[in-house]
């Protein structure tokens, strides 16, 4: 960077300091700002419009009338000052009212101006406002001049997030982060709690923007630099990363970027122009998240990630945060992240009472965490992170996909009257526990739950659940950073059987690959990974680790009753095979004199459409069957069932979907080979009717299902849901849904979520 360039716009942030030392509040600052930019720059107009709400605001202004301040107002995205706002890039031009987008706003008076400079205001790539200057004659705006009109927008928005423009007048901005804030989801986990925000990433005040000694500035970031490096080596050099909450490749990614000359450089630059070395690393994290807003490229949006996560852990350094104590978690926390790892969700455990991500997927390891922990989790909210602050009120609303921020009183008011109504409910399936789930007209589903975490297993009990149904192994592996040894998966299958305390339990083996990658897998580049190289198929590949988890189960049982299930079966001879591996390791351990169940069933997951039309011999050697209804469904639709664009365009309900059900429950029935249902839909009261209509009789669904299925199913007949669906299929309908929601919406029950 040229000198004199920074020169300049310290000159420049020199006098801004001066100037808002004497001034006093709000309103008074912002003209100071809008003064000393126009004189400095020699512009006729400088000035600031900020945003308020999805609006801009003009804020203060020298050359404008000034009646149009407060009033003028225009969408982000409406004439130059918006399209600024909305792309985050500045805009000049010689000749405005020729220039693409332009809007005249007639009440300013700016018709004068022909000449154009606006930058966006921005912290952390959230635009919170434009700063422009503009002159009557044709004018070239130069680099040096844009650059310093975007070193002093760095410090209105470090300013405006400070609240030093609020102001108590009729006129004055609210105060930033006050107002409520609303954002529709994804529903993670359902549930709903009230509580206080709880900021995964520590927050970061920045009390000093500017900083007018550049050489201590300068040698305050290489301190913090190298003890940046210094820690990332730390963690990098620590053999056991189980407990943290980053892998290899995020360590290695921040390394190059802690010695990233470029990135080095670029924080100089800022610092030597007048900013404080905090500012200047915002300054560079803002440019990576306009960058990651625009970029689709998975693999590179994570790298700009890491770059984003190790600029926080810089900032941390650098304003002294990162020695704050954080393991005080206060009550009723509701945890607020972009995004979290299954590692360290399971460190918060049961502490929290909601979990809000920005980002995350409804498959991903912490909603599959969150579930565990039967936590309400609502995932892409958007820009929470922004909004949300420690301590402030936050509803999470887990079944609607919804959260409120700093709630009015009447929107707290009602969510607490649906929590009530959801605690009585919850009160009247308790006391069904240990009823069965015997229908009016006598038949009898029976009820298990699923797993995947020790922290799982307590809620057996008090569920009613006849016992696991669906045991995913694959989540003790996602959530280390190793592979578990032999032994340690041994005493780890043990415990589960200790804790399930004599109710069965169905294991299923690794189901990797797809979404489900290790932290120490070679991550396989595959064009469509759902369909690629994944659960049996990788299992039947890699026999050694496959052989090592079967002897682990069989050692884990201890002579007690084993049950195993091969996910993702598509054929017949996968099927063979992998029971074979199974017998096999069965006799190696019997030899080797360790004790084998006496009583083992082998059985396979039925989750691509082919298997439904195996030949006979699959259903009779089968011992039994289990239907994987989330994948099974998604390969029925060829509907990704993790894209929220297209998951839910196909309903359960649909009559092919019932019509391959009962297809499925018929063969089973005919070969007598015991079939559950052990995917998501079955936790859902209207589904788990309809799929006993259809002949299923088990099911598996998390915990916290089976009081409300159970209760449904007590109090209908299943024959007269029989008739009902196979009305509405004659009728051509597509859906089952409508016509069954219309007949229980006609049965006295209290409490039937349908
Ligand atoms: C399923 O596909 O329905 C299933 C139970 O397995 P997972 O959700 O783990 O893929
Ligand atoms: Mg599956």
């Amino acid at each position: 960077m040229p000198h004199r360039q920074a020169v300049e716009s310290r000159v420049l942030l020199k006098r801004l300091r001066d100037a808002l030392a004497e001034a006093g509040q709000g309103q008074e600052r912002l003209d100071r700002i809008t003064d000393i930019v126009a004189a400095s720059l020699v512009a006729e107009v400088c000035s600031i419009y900020l945003r308020v709400g999805d609006e801009l605001e003009l804020c203060a202004t020298t050359g404008l009338k000034a009646e149009a301040v407060h009033r003028t107002r225009m969408r982000v995205s409406q004439g130059l000052v918006g399209r600024i706002a909305e792309t985050a890039e500045p805009v000049k031009t010689k000749d405005a009212p020729s220039a693409r987008g332009f809007r005249y706003f007639p009440e300013t008076g700016e018709e004068l101006y022909a000449s154009f400079l606006g930058v966006p205001i921005q912290r952390l790539g959230d635009v919170l406002g434009v700063l422009v200057v503009q002159n009557r004659a044709a004018r070239d705006y130069s680099d040096d001049e844009i650059y310093a009109l975007e070193v002093v927008a760095m410090v209105i928005a470090e300013m405006a997030e400070l609240g030093a423009f609020t102001g108590t007048a009729e006129t004055d901005l609210p105060a930033p982060h006050r107002m409520p804030y609303f954002a529709r989801g994804v529903v993670g986990q359902e549930g709903a709690a009230e509580g206080v925000v709880l900021m995964h990433d520590p927050e970061i005040v920045i009390t000093n923007p500017m900083a007018d000694d550049p050489e201590a500035e300068r040698a305050r970031l290489h301190e913090a630099l190298e003890r940046l490096r210094d820690e990332v080596d730390r963690l990098i050099g620590d053999d056991d990363l189980s407990d943290s909450g980053e892998h290899r490749d995020v360590l290695n990614a921040w390394r190059m970027f802690a010695h990233d000359k470029g990135w080095v450089r670029r924080l100089e630059e800022s610092i030597e122009s007048g900013l404080a070395a905090e500012v200047a690393v915002e300054r560079e994290q803002s440019a990576t998240r306009t960058r990651m807003s625009r970029i689709s490229d998975p693999y590179l949006r994570e790298r700009l990630h890491d770059l984003d996560d190790l600029s926080n852990r810089l900032l941390r350094i650098l304003t002294g945060s990162d020695h704050l104590a954080d393991g005080a978690i206060p009550e009723k926390a509701i945890l607020v992240a972009r995004n979290i790892g299954p590692g360290e969700l399971l460190d918060y455990g049961r502490r929290l009472s909601g979990i809000v991500l920005e980002e995350g997927s409804v498959g991903s390891h912490a909603a599959i965490v969150a579930r565990a922990l039967a936590i309400p989790l609502v995932i892409q909210a958007e820009r929470i992170t922004h909004e949300a602050h420690n301590s402030d009120p936050i509803l999470v609303d887990g079944d609607g996909g919804v959260v409120h921020l700093r709630p009015e009183e009447n929107v707290a008011e009602a969510f607490r009257a649906k929590m009530d109504m959801l605690a009585e409910a919850q009160e009247a399936f308790a006391a069904l526990r240990d009823k069965p789930a015997t229908t009016r007209d006598g038949t009898t589903v029976s009820l298990f739950m699923n797993a995947g975490l020790m922290a799982d297993l307590p809620s057996l009990k008090g569920s009613g659940a006849e016992g696991v149904g669906l045991y995913r192994t694959e989540l003790q592996f996602l959530v280390r950073r190793t592979v578990p040894q032999r032994e340690e998966q041994a005493r780890f299958y043990a415990r589960i059987l200790d804790a399930a305390d004599g109710k069965p339990v169905t294991f299923r083996t690794l189901d990797i690959g797809s979404d489900k990658v290790l932290p120490y897998m070679k991550r396989q580049e595959e064009p469509n990974p759902a369909l690629g190289w994944r659960a049996i198929r990788v299992g039947l590949d890699r026999r050694g680790v496959l052989r090592m988890q079967l002897q682990a189960l069989i050692r884990g049982a201890k002579g007690r009753p084993l049950k195993i299930m091969f996910p993702f079966v598509a054929q017949f001879d996968e099927f063979r095979a992998a029971r074979a591996c199974l017998t096999d390791e069965l006799e190696r351990e019997r030899k080797l004199g360790h004790e084998v169940p006496e009583n083992i069933e082998i059985g396979a997951m039925l989750e691509t459409p082919s298997l439904a039309f195996a030949p006979d011999q699959f259903f009779q050697l089968a011992d039994f069957i289990s239907i994987g209804g989330n994948d099974l469904k998604q390969f029925f639709f060829a509907a990704d069932r993790e894209n929220e664009l297209v998951r839910r365009r196909y309903d359960t309900l649909n009559v092919s979907f019932m019509s391959f059900l009962e297809l499925i429950a018929r063969r089973c029935d005919e070969h007598r080979t015991p079939v559950s249902f052990c995917g998501e839909d079955a936790g859902r009261p209207m589904e788990a009717l309809a799929f006993a209509a259809m002949g299923l009789r088990q099911f598996s669904m998390r915990g916290a299902s089976i009081g409300p299925v159970k209760h449904l199913l007590r109090s209908v007949d299943l024959s007269e849901a029989r008739r009902i669906i196979d009305q509405a299929r004659a009728s051509g309908s597509q859906s089952v849904r409508p016509a069954l929601q219309g007949w229980l919406d006609t049965i006295d029950a209290p409490y039937i979520s349908k």
